[in-house]
This record gives C-alpha cells, sequence and structure tokens, in this order.
C-alpha cells in the first residue's frame, strides 16, 4: 500500500526536558520537527509513528530549541530552516518576514514573521488555514498561552509590535507555542485582571486538563486576546490594576504599562 499524499497534516506533541514541547508536523508518511531542542523523544516519535524526516524548523537560538539538532542531522540529512538574524552553525535555509517556503516531502506551505523581542532574530511560521484546518502559528518563545516569552535580547517596544503581528492572526488560529507555563501564567495574569470572567473560565479550564495530565497547548489567538494580559495591556483595567500594585506611578502609554507588566511577571 503507498500512502496518499494527499493526507491532512496532523501535529504531534512532543514533551522534552521538564515542560518544553517540540511539535512534529507530519502527513503519516514525511515530518517536520519544529524546535527540537532534545533529538531522542523527536526520534522514538518518529519511530513510534512510522514517520521519515524531512525538514528541521527553528524559531530561535536557544539551547532548549535547537540542542537536539546535530544528533537528528546524523540520522537525517534534511534542510534546516532558521532565522536569519541570528547565529545557529546547522541553519542551511535563513529566512525572514515576507519568506514563503513549501518545506520539503509534505504539502506544507509556511511564511515567516520576524518576532523580535525574546530573542533579537526570534521568528514565528505561520500556515494558513486550509479546507481542513485552521491558521498554525509555531511562535517560540514569543507569545505563550497566558503570557509572553521574557524579553532576554529585545525591548518591550519590539515585544509588543511582535505579538501585535500574532494577535492580527485569525482568532481560530492554533498558537503551538514551545512550553506549558500556562497555569503559572494565568496565575499571574488573575492578579492582573481579577474581573475577567473569560479569564476566570480559562483558569478552570485548564486546571482540568493539567489534572489530568493534558497539554494546554495549543492555545488559539481568540482565547488569548481574551485572556492574556500580554495581548489585552491596553485595557484600562490592567493599567489601574498595576497603579493600585504600586508597579506604575500613573496611568500611561500602552508601552508603559506593557513594560510595568513585563517587569511585574519578572518577580512574580
Ligand atoms: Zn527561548
Amino acid at each position: 500500500m503507498t500512502n496518499s499524499s494527499t493526507q491532512a497534516l496532523s501535529v504531534l506533541t512532543v514533551p522534552a526536558f521538564h515542560d518544553n514541547y517540540l511539535w512534529l508536523i507530519h502527513d503519516g508518511v514525511h515530518a517536520v520537527a519544529v524546535d527540537p531542542g532534545d533529538a531522542k523523544p523527536i526520534r522514538a516519535a518518529l519511530e513510534a509513528n512510522g514517520l521519515k524526516l524531512t525538514a528541521i524548523l527553528l524559531t530561535h537560538h536557544h539551547a532548549d530549541h535547537i540542542g537536539g539538532v546535530p544528533e537528528l542531522l546524523q540520522h537525517y540529512q534534511v534542510p534546516v530552516f532558521g532565522p536569519r538574524n541570528e547565529t545557529i552553525a546547522a541553519v542551511t535555509l535563513p529566512v525572514g518576514e515576507g519568506k514563503v517556503f513549501d518545506v520539503p516531502g509534505l504539502p506544507l506551505r509556511l511564511s515567516v514573521l520576524d518576532v523580535p523581542g525574546h530573542t533579537m532574530g526570534h521568528i514565528a511560521y505561520v500556515r494558513e488555514a486550509t479546507d481542513d484546518a485552521p491558521t498554525w502559528l509555531f511562535c517560540g518563545d514569543t507569545l505563550f498561552a497566558g503570557g509572553c516569552g521574557r524579553l532576554f535580547e529585545g525591548t518591550p517596544a519590539q515585544m509588543i509590535s511582535s505579538l501585535g503581528k500574532l494577535a492580527a492572526l485569525p482568532d481560530d488560529t492554533k498558537v503551538y507555542c514551545a512550553h506549558e507555563y500556562t497555569l503559572s501564567n494565568l496565575r499571574f495574569a488573575r492578579v492582573v485582571e481579577p474581573d475577567n470572567v473569560a479569564l476566570q473560565e480559562r483558569v478552570k479550564v485548564e486546571t482540568d486538563k493539567r489534572e489530568h495530565n493534558l497539554p494546554t497547548v495549543p492555545s488559539t489567538i481568540g482565547v488569548e486576546k481574551a485572556t492574556n494580559p500580554f495581548l489585552r495591556y491596553r485595557e484600562p483595567a490592567i493599567a489601574e490594576q498595576l497603579v493600585q500594585a504600586g508597579r506604575l506611578d500613573r496611568i500611561d502609554t500602552p508601552l508603559a504599562t506593557f513594560t510595568a507588566l513585563r517587569l511585574w511577571k519578572n518577580d512574580f
């Protein structure tokens, strides 16, 4: 029996380390690995599902996102897509915003967004909606379920712009972020926006998933826009809460609110 190349694509969740998610996009035959920080669970998932790796996609240079690449390349000679504005030795095809490309071996076309903030060259990969599936977003450590990445290299203004690009995607976009930080993020979100009913509901839903050992990721852009303080920093209630908590001197610009919010989360 031959496998049809028209089989719909799906995304496999591959947990790694303490709380990372690595992703395998596949059609039942071929697979591409997103941010394989560890080769072992990727190789095990490929083997368990009878998949052949045809490409690697990287969002940024941190070790927990790229650490498994050398070992994977020993077993699979595949192209490695990665951010053009970062230096990652294994990258053979540097890409950046505006680039649209077909992933080898799969009926998968991706476009690239530059999303600096967590790192300076961080990129995200977007697959447009099809008849079978909504838009998919692979955003590394930029947007998290209920939160956003720490600003290790970029500025708050850069992160605002990056998150704005992601928030502009359709509400049903699936957000494949790289960590299971959701409950901890939502604990902070509730302190920042205690009267947000959608957020209170989400806490129940996500807590239930974790109690059953299920991932809370992927999320959707719509859910994030309704509950994630780092997409909601323009809400007056959030700025007021920051002032009340002594984290902001007075109601100021959205940039000042976002900056104070990110700093508070760092200490939370
Ligand atoms: Zn990172």
